[in-house]
């Protein structure tokens, strides 16, 4: 009973129970982690596309610096030469609109970036200086340097989302920046020498602003050659080693030279052009790069994408694995502990030794406690039939003793009052045994016996019961048979007897009593009528049947 109660402490849960929670877990611990893998993934992936947003928000500013630089260029010009027709300035406003409304339009142009970045009051303060153009109210110098405020906070939000807010920083941003600063310094000088080419008398500041402006430009460019590759500084010097480089360049220098009287200012348009087109080709290695690294963040985003895609689906066919495996498995246990807690029901309640467990042929270690527990059912269920045979013969001759003749005599009884068929009793006694006994002595007897059963044996139906009564004494029971074939029957018995040669015995002879069942009647009487015939056999001379 303790025992019991410990047995049952130390499995607070059915095993079913346990297989499925454990499942669960598995489950639900593969799912989760394959989610956080995939969510870290898409997360990357989402960052790297708003990396994409950034760099066009970069290109939008960085169009609308060029265009602005270009109108700064040409308005500070018209004011310094105080010139009336300005449709290229108006051209340019154009381009520079359209540029703005771009910026404008871009997803990240929200309302408080702009603000924070100081571009939220972009247009007003560009109308601003524009009418300041219009009327004339302005100088060329507070011209240039309102349009340079402007592109200064422009360059700034370039460079701080660009540089700044990048998740994913890459050494071709710094190059950018730089080319774009790079660009504005030679904007800035673009811009300040078609204002002073034309005054004949050369101010010392401006002179001083455009040997500032050079010395940037230069300090940028090198900047840019030592954070580029090589294929990159190979771009850079066939982009300004070109003619117009060496022309703006001596343009320059001849305009910080104190004679300015000997040499001649630079010519207007070609200034203007050949300047112009120095920092175009800045502006397209600019955008270059861009696009470079633009391409290169959408390599990154597609490779994400298809690795978020291949996981998720290799995740999902090893969680569809899983599942059906488990289920499977937990299955098949379940059946078999249910088999095997039947089969051992059966075995407890109703002594059913008989019952095998289905052998499915599996490996596993179920299968191979099944096949062991059958051969255990197999031994056990012989061992009971041995006992239950061995309970119900006699060992020395292997015939039924009286307790089992008694159990089928009541039953062939029961028969032939069922159907009314005859039965007789046939009882047969060794004569004179004891002296065989005495004679021979004992273990000759025993072979006399034995003899003696075989004998009969041979003359019986398989219907017929044959049982050891006591001693040398034995009964038959025959089936079907009425009192005429059963005299005959003892009769046949009693001359084969009388024929035999008992091993070390010699010629032996028996007495039978013979005896008719009458319906109605119990065996008791029936055995006692037959048992007074041999019993009449015996005194009237021996080796004979009488009938009783
Ligand atoms: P009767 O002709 O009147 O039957 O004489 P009997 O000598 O055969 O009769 P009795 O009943 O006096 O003797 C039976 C003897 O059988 C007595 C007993 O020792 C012997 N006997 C009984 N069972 C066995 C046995 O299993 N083996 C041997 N060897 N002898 C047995
Ligand atoms: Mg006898
Ligand atoms: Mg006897």
């Amino acid at each position: 009973m303790v025992a019991d109660l410990a047995f049952h402490s130390s499995l607070p849960m059915p095993i079913r129970v346990r297989l499925v929670l454990l499942a669960t877990i598995a489950i639900l611990s593969m799912a989760i982690g394959t989610w956080l893998v995939i969510s870290r993934l898409n997360e990357t992936r989402i960052s790297v596309e708003r990396e994409v947003l950034h760099n066009t928000w970069a290109l939008d500013c960085s169009s609308l610096i060029h265009y602005l630089q270009r109108e700064r260029g040409a308005s500070a010009g018209l004011v310094a030469a105080n010139l009336k027709d300005f449709e290229t300035v108006k051209k340019m406003r154009l381009d520079s609109n359209a540029a703005l409304e771009t910026l404008f339009k871009n997803p990240l142009a929200t309302e408080t970036r702009l603000a924070r970045l100081g571009l939220a009051d972009l247009r007003v303060k560009l109308m601003e200086i524009r009418n300041g153009v219009d009327h004339r109210s302005t100088d060329w110098r507070r011209l240039r340097d309102a349009y340079t405020a402007l592109i200064n906070t422009l360059l700034g939000a370039v460079s701080y989302e660009i540089l700044h807010q990048a998740e994913i920083y890459s050494p071709k941003l710094d190059v950018i920046a730089e080319l774009a600063l790079a660009r504005e310094a030679l904007g800035l000088l673009r811009a300040t020498v078609n204002s002073v080419r034309g005054q004949v008398i050369r101010n010392t500041s401006d002179q001083i602003f455009i040997a500032t402006e050079l010395t940037l430009y230069r300090h940028h460019l090198d900047v840019v050659r030592t954070q580029s590759s090589q294929s990159e500084i190979n771009a850079l010097g066939s982009a300004l080693d070109t003619q117009d480089y060496t022309w703006v360049m001596d343009a320059i220098n001849r305009m910080l030279s104190k004679h300015e009287v000997l040499i001649a200012p630079p010519d207007g348009d070609q200034w203007w052009e050949r300047s112009s087109r120095l920092i175009d080709a800045l502006k397209t290695l600019e955008e270059n790069l861009f696009d470079k690294l633009s391409r290169e963040t959408t390599e990154k985003v597609s490779t994400q994408k298809t690795l978020v895609l291949w996981l998720s689906g290799a995740a999902l066919v090893m969680l569809l694995i899983l599942v059906a495996f488990v289920t499977i498995t937990i299955a098949r246990m379940m059946r078999d502990l249910r088999e095997l807690s039947t089969a051992l029901d059966q075995i407890v309640k109703k002594e059913n030794y008989a019952i095998r467990l289905k052998d499915r042929g599996g490996r596993d270690e179920l299968s191979q406690a099944f096949q062991l527990f059958n051969r255990l059912l197999e031994y056990t269920d012989r061992l009971i039939r041995d006992k239950e045979t061995l309970a119900s013969m006699d060992t020395l001759t292997g015939v039924m003793n009286r307790r089992a003749f008694m159990k089928y005599a009541e039953r062939e009884m029961t028969r032939a009052t069922r159907y009314g068929h005859n039965l007789s009793l046939v009882f047969l006694d060794i004569d004179h045994f004891k002296q065989v006994n005495d004679t021979y002595g004992h273990a000759t007897g025993d072979e006399v016996i034995k003899t003696f059963v075989d004998t009969v044996k041979a003359r019986i139906r398989d219907s017929d019961l044959l049982s050891r009564w006591g001693g040398e004494e034995f009964i038959i029971m025959t089936p079907e048979t009425g009192i005429n074939g059963a005299r005959h029957f003892a009769e046949s018995v009693r001359a084969a007897i009388a024929a035999t040669e008992f091993p070390g015995a010699g010629h032996l002879t028996c007495s039978l009593g013979v005896a008719q069942w009458k319906p109605g009647e119990t065996f008791e009487s029936f055995s006692s009528r037959a048992d007074v015939a041999l019993y009449e056999a015996k005194k009237t001379g021996r080796n004979r049947v009488c009938i009783g």
